[in-house]
C-alpha cells in the first residue's frame, strides 16, 4: 500500500508514530506562518500540518501549490493538536507533514464535494463520481453493500441457491413495454431484457433446485416517478413444495433479520395481514400506511336522504376524522380542498365538519344538515369534540382513491408518517385478474403465472373479477416492498389462464411454449417472491427517492447524464444490425 493508514484512523495513541496517509485535499487553511490541510478518504479527514519555519522549503511549497481535490501522499509525525476538533474521531491529532507528493492534480470540481454542496442535482449527476465523494452519498451504497451481504447470508444459511439468469431473452407480456435489443447475428429479431427473472426462476424449480435467489437487475420501459428507475434490483426468489404461508413465513424471517442486522429494529409478534378488499375499503390502497389511523369511515347511511344531493347521488360518501384539528383555519381547508382537487387526486371538492370544543358542529354544508345531523356524521367517524371530519364521495374507487390520497396528506400534515417507526404489513388474496379500459380486457393483476385461488376457479368464466388469487405483497410504512405467488404448476389451469387474458392457443406456445412444455415433465408446486432492493435501501435510509441508493441513476427521463446515454449510434452499427431509422 502507497499509505500506513486511513484518514480516519489516527488518534491520540498514534502520537509520535511516523505515518503515511493517501487521500484528497478537502480544504486548505494557510496563515502564512502555519498552514493546514484537510486530507479526506472514505473513511474519514485528518488534518495535516505545516509550519513557515520549521517545514522543509520544498514541503511547503509543494503545499501551497496544492488545490481542492488534488490527490497527494503525505508522510509525517503524529502530534495532538493544540486546538482540538470534538466533531470528527480524528480531530485530538494532526499531522506534521516532512514528506508530500502530489500524486495527482486536480481541476477545480465543479461544486462543493462536502455535506451541504452548493451543487444542483443536475450538476451532480453529471459529475457523479465527484457526487459519491460525498459522504451523505457514499454512507447510502455503503448501506445498500450491507443490506446486499446480510441478505446474502441469510437466504445461503436458508439453503437458497444463487443462479444467474439470462439478461438477453424474449419480450414478453408482464405488464410493462419490454426493452429490445437488435441481434446482429439473427437480422430482424430481437431480444427482450428481462422485466424480472420470473420464468426462469419457474424453471429453475422445475429442475429441482427447490430453493433459488438472485440479487438481480430488472428493466421496464415505463415512465419515470421519482421511485421508479428503467433499471432496478430485485431480490428475487422462488421456493419448490411451499404454500402461501410457507413463503410468507420465510420472507417475514429475511425482513426480520434485515431490520435486526441493520437497523437494530425487532417487530414484536407477527407481522399482520389484511386482504386486499379489506386494505380498498379502509384505506383505498393496497399499500396501506399503517403507522397512522384515519381509518376510512363510510357515511352513506347518515349523510344520504337529507337533500344534499352531491351526496344523495354518490355511490360512496366517505369521511375521515383528523384528531385535534378542529381549529384548522379557512386558510388551511381551502388548502386541503386545493389539494383533493388537483388533477393527480381529481376530486371535484371536500366537505368539512368541524367538532367544536363545546360540543356544537360547523360544516360546509350547514345549509343541508342539522346539529344532529352532523352529530351523527360525527358518532359514526368516532370524532369527538376538537376533531374534523373531511368527507368526499362519488363512485366507490374513485372516491376510495381519492381519500387515499387525502389520507396520506393529512398523515403527513400532522407528522405522523415517523420515519423511524417501522409498520409492516402482508396484504394478501389480490384479485387474479384486473380490466383494463382501454384494451378493454382482463390482465393478470400480478402475472399470467399466478394460480387462482382454488376455491374461486368456478368463477373463473362467470365472474373473472371476483377470482382472488394466492398472491401477496409486503408492504412497509406504505411502501410496496416485495411481491409474489404461488404460482400455476399445471399445464391445463396455465393454459386456461392464458385464455382468460386473450392469448389464442397459438399466441401461448409462441410465447410461452418453453414453460408449458417444462409443465409436461414433473413440475413441482412452487411460490415465490420479489423485493424492490432499491425502495428498500431507501426505506432503511429514510428516503423516499431510490435514486440516492442507486450509483449511477437515470434521471426522470431515463437518461444518465453523466456517460450521456441513450445515443445515436453510427450508421455502421445499424447497417450490421440490418436496421435504418425512420426518419
Ligand atoms: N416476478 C414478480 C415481479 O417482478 C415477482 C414474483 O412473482 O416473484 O413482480
Amino acid at each position: 500500500m502507497l499509505r500506513t493508514h486511513t484518514c480516519g484512523e489516527l488518534r491520540i495513541e498514534q502520537v509520535n508514530q511516523t505515518v503515511t496517509l493517501c487521500g484528497w485535499v478537502q480544504k486548505v487553511r494557510d496563515t502564512g506562518g502555519l498552514m493546514w490541510i484537510d486530507l479526506r478518504d472514505r473513511y474519514g479527514i485528518t488534518q495535516l500540518s505545516f509550519e513557515e519555519n520549521s517545514s522543509e522549503a520544498s514541503v511547503l511549497e509543494t503545499a501551497r501549490s496544492l488545490g481542492r481535490e488534488f490527490v497527494v501522499k503525505a508522510t509525517g509525525t503524529v502530534v495532538e493538536r493544540f486546538s482540538k476538533n470534538d466533531k470528527i474521531p480524528t480531530g485530538q491529532i494532526e499531522i506534521k507533514v516532512t514528506d508530500l507528493e502530489v500524486l495527482n492534480p486536480s481541476e477545480i470540481p465543479p461544486f462543493i464535494i462536502e455535506d451541504n454542496t452548493d451543487g444542483g442535482e443536475d450538476l451532480r449527476m453529471k459529475y457523479r463520481y465527484l457526487d459519491l465523494r460525498r459522504n451523505e452519498v457514499r454512507e447510502k451504497l455503503q448501506l445498500r453493500s450491507r443490506m446486499a451481504i446480510a441478505i446474502r447470508n441469510y437466504l445461503a444459511e436458508q439453503e437458497f441457491i444463487e443462479v444467474e439468469t439470462p439478461v438477453l431473452i424474449k419480450s414478453t407480456p408482464e405488464g410493462a413495454r419490454d426493452f429490445v435489443v437488435p441481434s446482429r447475428m439473427n437480422p430482424g429479431e430481437f431480444y427482450a431484457l428481462p422485466q424480472s427473472p420470473q420464468t426462469f426462476k419457474q424453471l429453475l424449480m422445475v429442475s429441482g433446485f427447490d430453493r433459488y435467489f438472485q440479487i438481480v437487475k430488472c428493466f421496464r420501459d415505463e415512465d419515470l416517478r421519482a421511485d421508479r428507475q428503467p433499471e432496478f434490483t430485485q431480490i428475487d426468489c422462488e421456493m419448490s413444495f411451499v404454500n402461501q404461508d410457507d413463503v410468507l413465513g420465510n420472507f417475514e424471517g429475511m425482513t426480520r433479520h434485515l431490520f435486526e442486522k441493520i437497523k437494530g429494529v425487532s417487530f414484536e409478534g407477527d407481522f399482520p395481514r389484511m386482504d386486499y378488499a379489506e386494505a380498498m375499503r379502509r384505506y383505498g390502497s393496497d399499500k396501506p400506511d399503517i403507522r397512522f389511523g384515519m381509518e376510512f369511515v363510510e357515511l352513506n347511511e347518515v349523510a344520504q336522504n337529507k337533500g344534499f344531493n352531491v351526496f344523495d347521488q354518490a355511490e360512496l360518501v366517505l369521511g375521515i376524522c383528523a384528531k385535534g384539528c378542529a381549529e384548522y383555519t379557512r386558510k388551511q381547508l381551502d388548502a386541503l380542498t386545493n389539494f383533493v382537487k388537483r388533477p393527480q387526486v381529481g376530486a371535484k371538492g371536500m366537505v368539512y365538519v368541524k367538532c367544536n370544543p363545546d360540543g356544537s358542529f360547523k360544516s360546509s354544508v350547514d345549509k343541508f344538515y342539522s346539529q344532529e345531523d352532523l352529530k351523527a356524521w360525527a358518532e359514526k367517524a368516532g370524532a369527538e369534540a376538537g376533531d374534523l371530519l373531511l368527507v368526499l364521495s362519488g363512485n366507490t374507487d374513485t372516491t376510495r382513491k381519492q381519500m387515499n390520497e387525502l389520507r396520506l396528506h393529512m398523515g403527513t400534515e400532522l407528522g405522523l408518517r415517523d420515519k423511524d417507526v417501522f409498520k409492516p404489513l402482508w396484504v394478501v388474496d389480490f384479485p387474479l385478474l384486473e380490466w383494463d379500459e382501454e384494451t378493454e380486457r382482463y390482465h393478470a393483476m400480478h402475472h399470467p403465472f399466478t394460480s387462482p385461488k382454488q376455491e374461486d376457479m368456478v368463477k373463473l368464466d362467470t365472474a373473472p373479477g371476483e377470482v382472488r388469487a394466492n398472491a401477496y405483497d409486503l408492504v412497509i410504512n406504505g411502501v410496496e416492498i416485495g411481491g409474489g405467488s404461488i404460482r400455476i404448476h399445471d399445464k391445463g389451469i396455465q393454459k386456461l389462464m392464458f385464455k382468460h387474458l386473450g392469448f389464442t392457443d397459438e399466441e401461448a406456445k409462441a410465447q410461452f411454449g418453453f414453460l408449458m412444455d417444462a409443465f409436461e415433465y414433473g413440475a413441482p408446486p412452487h411460490g415465490g417472491i420479489a423485493f424492490g432492493f432499491d425502495r428498500l435501501c431507501a426505506l432503511f435510509g429514510g428516503s423516499d427517492s431510490i435514486r440516492d441508493y442507486i450509483a449511477f441513476p437515470k434521471n426522470t427521463s431515463g437518461r444518465d447524464v453523466m456517460i450521456d446515454s441513450p445515443a445515436a449510434v453510427d450508421s455502421k452499427q445499424l447497417d450490421e444490425l440490418g436496421m435504418s431509422l425512420k426518419a
